[in-house]
């Protein structure tokens, strides 16, 4: 495994990829026009002159670590992929058809792997012709801090394929767990309802914002409060996921919060609009 594709240079996109080639791998970074997939680079770049000035990497690695990254609009260079990560915009139709157009790309054997939140892996390696290579790869923001990685087999993933993503996981320093199939997945399926009732707890008017953070923080020993952490992974992401749960499981008490709704036609979409529950 030598070369990696990402699809996506947006948060995640730009994480999985730093990790990447800080573990030595050549990355194909991939976004939808040549300026989005510069801005990751220059995200990136910025990230690794703060891993130096912390001392967790010296310059000539991080200088290393981005000469491995090549960003990229033009989907066919995933010609020379060992592993394709998708991380593109969490909607269905996106990835459906980003995944039609893999299939004749990447070559053949190769791991296709998904970041998706939320939408079913079994259902996105349906657009393969060979489901088996396909797989869920599901980091968590932001992708250079946090440790796990859920790997998440779909009904047709194959035993190759799922070693494959476990080993990749752990080459880069993640710590993969294993999990079935299903909607929000384990780690999301109980910590987006939680966000979502925050999210109710602030339209009531039952406190502040910074109440309710302070409160998860101090009281659940949370290391940041719910509605900071709406704005990190973005309003609408929150909002993509909290609708899949929704109608997936065809339960009410998964329903998005109106509030959230709101923010997310407003524009308000946390951290990356600079607008959120808090600003920035
Ligand atoms: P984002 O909005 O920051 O970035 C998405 C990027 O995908 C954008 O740069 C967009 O231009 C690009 N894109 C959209 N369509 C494309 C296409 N057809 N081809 C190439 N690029 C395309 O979103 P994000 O937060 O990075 O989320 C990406 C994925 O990761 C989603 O599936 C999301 O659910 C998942 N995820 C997000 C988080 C989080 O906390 N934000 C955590 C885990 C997983």
């Amino acid at each position: 495994m030598k070369t990696i594709g990402i699809i996506g240079a947006g948060q995640m996109g730009r994480g999985i990829a730093l990790v990447c080639a800080v573990a030595d791998l050549n990355v194909i970074l991939i976004d939808l026009d040549e300026q989005a997939a510069a801005r990751g680079i220059e995200s990136i770049a910025g990230n690794l002159a703060r891993m130096v000035s912390k001392g967790k990497s010296t310059s000539d690695e991080a200088k290393a670590a981005l000469q491995r990254i090549r960003a990229s609009a033009v989907l066919a260079e995933l010609v020379e992929a060992d592993v394709v990560i998708e991380a593109a915009t969490e909607n269905v139709q996106i990835k459906e058809d980003l995944l039609r157009k893999l299939d004749d790309i990447v070559r053949p054997g190769a791991v296709i792997a998904t970041n998706t939140s939320s939408v079913s892996v079994t259902r996105l390696g349906a657009t393969l012709a060979d489901p088996t290579r396909f797989i869920g790869m599901h980091f968590f923001n932001p992708v250079p801090v946090m440790a796990l990685v859920e790997v998440i087999r779909g009904l047709r993933t194959s035993d190759a394929t799922f070693d494959a993503t476990v080993d990749l996981a752990k080459r880069i320093g993640k710590q993969p767990i294993c999990v079935k199939n299903s909607p929000g997945f384990v780690v999301n399926r109980i910590l987006i309802p939680m966000i979502n009732e925050a999210i109710f707890v602030l339209e009531q008017d039952l406190a502040s914002a910074a109440e309710i953070d302070a409160g998860m923080k101090l009281g659940a020993n949370h290391p940041i409060g719910p509605l900071a952490l709406a704005d990190l992974i973005g309003l609408d992401t929150m909002l993509a996921i909290m609708n899949v749960l929704y109608r997936d499981f065809n339960d009410s008490k998964y329903r998005p919060a109106p509030l959230l709704r709101e923010m997310v036609d407003a524009g308000y979409l946390g951290r990356k609009s600079g607008q959120g529950f808090f600003s920035y």
